[in-house]
């Protein structure tokens, strides 16, 4: 397997302003400290409550914000050392999907505007061969050489979303970050999209960064998961070893509230006490220590690392608890 993208101690912390003078008061942690690599063909999901940090991991790797430190490499290449002119060029290889395809196109243009400005601002190809290529990525995505002289208006939300997924893969790009790109969709739509999305990663060698607040969405299409929670990951693992056995009490919440596929397993339902605190000023310590039915004086003061356990998880599987052995021996019962 190749490295294809590696991000490294990444922060990003929005400025709050305030006062009379407007100066920086304080700042909003949104990511803090997080470090992962996706490997070339495989799809990485990162999931997570809203505000934990998932969408703006996302934006900072495209640097349609700029990341406040950390050090993010595609294909070798430092990414944060590129010029604004590099970076454009680089967004070939980097494509993002949004949830609402709606907020990222020019609903007065027509699906053949759109598709032809992207190729245009990549200079992927002649103009005078966009038309034959259009018509072939339309097809790529389900939708009928007739529908390319459309309005968004005109189409579904899976349509659309499917004119989103064209218009990524009109500049032949690497790797895809879908940031909820099905989230909006209706369940049986969201199959078909993420069955595509599948179909076009074997197609064409995609690799894709998933970002979704939905673990059941996240079952379908992931190799491997991450579980961040209020800016940190606190879980990591292959999809297999995060569903079967999570570590981390708060994937298990996560896990507890979608319906399980086999009426066999038994979950240990763990619930969730209050709402997720602010990432201004984060819970010291564990910063799931306010709703863990775990926490002790330890986790208000230290914080856990990341780390694989001595309780059998396949190599790669790391979680962020300090009582992970004694809540799995029962030594360590929920408050
Ligand atoms: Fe819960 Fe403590 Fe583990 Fe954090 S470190 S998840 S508060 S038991
Ligand atoms: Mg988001």
């Amino acid at each position: 397997t190749t490295e294809l993208l590696k991000v490294k101690n990444l922060k990003q912390h929005f400025p709050i302003k305030g006062g009379i003078f407007g100066r920086t008061v304080n700042h909003v942690k949104a990511v803090d400290d997080i470090s992962f690599e996706i490997n070339e063909g495989e799809t990485l999901s990162i999931v997570g409550e809203s505000g934990c940090g998932k969408s703006t991991t996302g934006r900072a790797i495209l640097r349609l914000e700029e990341p406040t430190s950390g050090e993010i490499e595609f294909d070798g290449k430092d990414l944060l050392a590129l010029n604004k002119r590099q970076m454009r060029e680089m967004r070939k290889e980097l494509q993002i999907i949004f949830q609402d395809p709606y907020a990222s196109i020019n609903p007065r243009q027509t699906v053949r505007q759109i598709l032809n400005e992207a190729m245009h601002v990549q200079n992927v190809m002649p103009p005078d061969q966009r038309e034959e290529r259009m018509l072939e990525l339309l097809d790529i995505v389900g939708l009928g050489s007739h529908q390319l002289d459309r309005f968004p208006h005109e189409f579904s939300g899976g349509q659309r979303q499917r004119i989103g997924i064209a218009r990524a893969l009109s500049v032949d790009p690497r790797l895809i970050i879908c940031d909820e790109s099905v989230s909006a969709l209706d369940v049986s739509i969201q199959a078909q999209v993420l069955n595509l999305l599948k179909e076009l990663q074997r197609e064409f060698n995609l690799t894709y960064l998933f970002i979704a607040h939905d673990l059941g969405v996240v079952r379908h299409i992931s190799d491997r998961v991450i579980v961040m929670y209020l800016g940190k990951i606190v879980e990591i693992a292959d999809k297999k070893s995060l569903f079967d056995n999570p570590k981390h009490p708060y994937t298990k919440t996560l896990l507890s509230a979608i319906p399980s596929p086999d009426p066999e397993v038994l979950k240990e339902n763990v619930i969730l006490k209050g709402d997720v605190p602010s990432p201004i000023d984060p819970p010291s310590g564990c910063r799931f220590h306010t709703r863990c039915p775990f926490a002790s004086d330890k986790c208000k003061e230290e914080e856990p690392e990341l780390r694989v356990t001595e309780t059998g998880m396949t190599e790669g599987h790391q979680a962020a608890c300090h009582f992970i052995e004694e809540i799995e021996s029962g030594e360590r019962l929920p408050n």
